[in-house]
């Protein structure tokens, strides 16, 4: 009787344990319904303009504008423009982060570049002055260029071969530089070379400067389109393990902390009206790419040229919360 009751016991607790964890993901039928609409809906927004500061952005056509939805079974969901390859930017650095994270563990990156929003612009300078020397967060500039110092490499070579060939597993597939929009970031990242260089004065760069930005520059013009981003978010959203090719690029173990940087810092001095409208970890780049990630179910890519002043994708961003409130997937509560 005893052993009954505590078998019964023990079946409940692991009923309620799995409960927790066995968030209802939405069938693909309802996810290619909502994909549909938001793009319908948000097509023809003309809100934004073309990231011009790296001039090889500004020739991108404005009116290209794609969202895919890949869960963590591996259905993939497209509409529109999601065949066409993008400079990933800013979305990298979470990629960079957890290449880091694997290498490294988590501590590195909390300990050396930190991860507190900054309020301020992602090229700020003044942020990083404003605080104790540090970069702040791997999402700023600053802070992704010293996440780049952080990968274990002896030279350039080994550095960026250790980033692109995690950004392929992360995506499951090739991917290549987008050799008119490095060459053009590259010719014209002044800013990006000073904040390098002052995070080294203050022994919060560890590795040469102008090399580290190189890296991180061919990093942000690495080419992909809607899906593979997609599939690159879907593998966070299913414990670092690929969804379509099941191959481990991560350890579970880090994908929370990968995730809550997403939260705090993915739209910069917009985060906190992100967590508002939306309320999931995502992050965007200044190619027009955005990726959420819904955790343990799916991730969300919009890709828009056209940005805010903060520089995120218009079209994207509204598309992404027309997915998530239709759908109640804020981490903080559906609301219903
Ligand atoms: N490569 C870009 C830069 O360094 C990335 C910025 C972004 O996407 N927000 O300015």
């Amino acid at each position: 009787m005893k052993f009954q009751i505590k078998s019964i016991a023990a079946a409940i607790a692991f009923a309620a344990c799995s409960m927790v964890h066995a968030e209802e993901l939405p069938s693909v039928e309802v996810l290619e319904k909502v994909a549909k609409e938001a793009y319908a809906k948000y097509k023809d927004d003309q809100g934004g303009k073309n990231a011009d500061y790296i001039p090889a952005l500004a020739k991108v056509p404005s009116e290209l504008f794609g969202v895919v939805i890949v869960t963590k079974n591996g259905d993939v969901i497209k509409v529109g423009d999601v065949d066409t390859p993008f400079s990933i930017q800013s979305c990298s650095k979470v990629f960079t982060m957890a290449l880091v994270m694997q290498e490294s563990g988590d501590e590195v990156i909390y300990d050396k570049v930190n991860v507190e929003p900054t309020g301020e612009a992602f090229n700020s300078i003044q942020a990083i002055e404003e605080g104790d020397g540090r970069a702040d967060n791997p999402f700023v500039n600053a802070g992704a260029i010293a996440t780049v110092s952080l990968i274990k490499a002896d030279t350039a070579e080994q550095r960026w071969d250790k980033i692109i060939k995690i950004y392929e597993k992360f995506a499951g597939s090739q991917l290549e530089v987008l050799e008119d929009i490095y060459t053009s970031e590259a010719e014209t990242n002044f800013r990006n070379r000073g904040i390098a260089a002052v995070l080294y004065n203050s022994n919060n760069l560890f590795a040469e400067p102008l090399m580290t930005t190189d890296v991180y520059t061919k990093q942000c013009s690495v080419g992909v389109n809607a899906e593979q981003l997609a599939v690159m978010g879907g593998t966070l959203a299913n414990d670092g393990v690929n969804p379509v090719t099941k191959e481990k690029v991560i350890d579970a173990e880090h994908v929370p902390k990968v995730l809550s940087v997403m939260m705090m810092n993915g739209f910069y001095d917009g985060s906190g009206r992100w967590a508002w409208n939306a309320g999931v970890p995502a992050k965007t780049g200044v190619g027009g790419g955005i990726i959420a990630v819904v955790p343990n179910q799916m991730a969300i890519v919009g890709f828009s040229p056209p940005l805010d002043e903060q520089g995120n994708s218009v079209r994207a961003q509204k598309a992404i919360e027309y997915i998530v409130n239709a759908l109640g997937l804020s981490v903080f509560g559906s609301g219903k």
